[in-house]
């Protein structure tokens, strides 16, 4: 049985589907936008670092290559990273798997370019010069970046900061002695930069975690909106969305379509006897009773007014509508609803029809013609199923 068929009545396109499969969507969605985007600028800041530093140590002179092939790598590996877009919604855990680790090669990919750079700077200098100046502010910043532009995968994030800062920090330690305070200065940073990473992944999963519950809230709303409280079936605004939906569909297809309108009979008089709180529990015991009788997965019931009941019947003739609803009629008078030791015996009046092509024009008509078929079952005496 069908509870929320109508898509365009809920807000959100995540009650279409399992919510726990959408929400995974979402996550999937989510952290891979941000890390394509964040990774985006990356290349274009090693290519000006790298001219900076070959500029600043004077490689120009007669090594105008230098300046050249760093500044080709990284504009290749900016076109390759913007070319390398996220897989389109719908994709599978697969597909998001699969582009995360090739992004993650990408992003590495840089790191490691930019640290040859910058280990090279020192092992060719060996002290302190605005190059190697330029190199450790640069990777410092770098890897302060990383910490927080790639927090939503801390671990993959981890491995970028070690590749920028250790190959140039073995250096300044072990090699370039002049350099060591720079190295001790760096390690101490590193030490910071992993706290620094802890924090900001645990921000982001919070950050995620409160629009995976902002998720699930409104699709909670979008669904009491469409629920009926004391039944708990579809309440009339949702059956008037569903049934205007599935009857433009067997419209176009030219599908017969059956309609039950059900009615409690003397429902006023049930209140009246046995009080308000007993008529509740009827309506919720005539609730269940349709479940249980109308219960295939394209159905569709629905409480649509006090003692109002409807069920549509996407795909059933005239002859089964009227047989579903005979033998609803059937069930309900046979079982009373008890209410400590008090059985309550209950009937319904059931107008009972499907689509005319020819002459229903719009929804309503095919109701109206079955509603009226369920004034003339109380004309008739009630506890009655009337065709239309
Ligand atoms: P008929 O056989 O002609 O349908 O008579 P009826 O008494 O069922 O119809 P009527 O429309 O006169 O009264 C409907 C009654 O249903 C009146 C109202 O008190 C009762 N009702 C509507 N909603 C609820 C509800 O949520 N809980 C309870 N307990 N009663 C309700
Ligand atoms: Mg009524
Ligand atoms: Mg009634």
């Amino acid at each position: 049985m069908q509870y929320i068929s109508d898509p365009s009545l809920v807000s959100t396109e995540y009650a279409q589907f399992g919510l726990g499969q959408e929400i995974d969507a979402y996550k999937n969605r989510r952290l891979t936008n941000d890390l394509y985007t964040r990774s985006l600028i990356g290349p274009l800041f090693y290519m000006i670092a790298s001219g900076l530093t070959i500029g600043l140590a004077d490689y120009f002179q007669g090594r105008f290559w230098l300046l050249v092939i760093p500044g080709f790598a990284f504009l290749f590996l900016w076109w390759q990273r913007y070319r390398h877009r996220p897989p389109i919604p719908g994709a599978d855990h697969q597909e998001y798997d699969t582009w995360n680790r090739q992004h993650w090669c990408l992003i590495h990919l840089g790191a490691l370019i930019w640290s040859g750079i910058a280990t090279m700077t020192a092992c060719i200098e060996l002290h302190t010069n605005n190059a190697v100046i330029v190199t450790m502010i640069t990777t410092i910043a770098f890897s302060t970046a990383a910490s927080h532009s790639f927090a939503m995968y801390p671990q993959q994030a981890r491995l970028c900061i070690v590749e920028f800062v250790l190959p140039s920090t073995l250096v300044y330690l072990f090699y370039a002695v002049d350099l060591r305070a720079i190295g001790v200065a760096i390690c101490i940073y590193f030490v910071y930069l992993m706290m620094n990473l802890y924090g900001n992944a645990k921000e982001y999963r919070n950050q995620i975690q409160t629009e995976v519950m902002l998720i699930q809230s409104r699709v909670d709303l979008a669904q009491l909106s469409l629920t009926d409280a004391l039944t708990g079936l579809p309440n009339r605004r949702s059956y008037e969305a569903t049934w205007n939906h599935i009857w433009r569909i067997a419209a176009r297809k030219n599908d017969v379509l059956g309609l039950l309108i059900i009615d409690l009979d003397f429902f006023k008089k049930v209140n009246d006897q046995y009080g308000h709180l007993a008529g509740d529990a009827c309506l919720k015991h005539f609730a269940q009773i349709l479940r249980q009788q109308i219960r295939r997965d394209s159905d569709v019931v629905a409480r649509i007014g006090g003692e109002e009941f409807v069920a549509i019947l996407p795909g059933i003739n005239n002859e089964l509508a009227y047989s579903m609803a005979e033998n609803l009629r059937c069930v309900l008078a046979e079982m009373p609803c008890e209410i400590a030791t008090q059985k309550i015996y209950l009937t319904a009046s059931i107008g009972v029809g499907i689509a005319d092509w020819r002459i229903d024009r719009i929804p309503a008509d095919t109701f109206q013609r079955v509603d009226k078929a369920c004034y003339q079952a109380k004309e008739q005496g009630r506890n009655v199923v009337k065709r239309a």
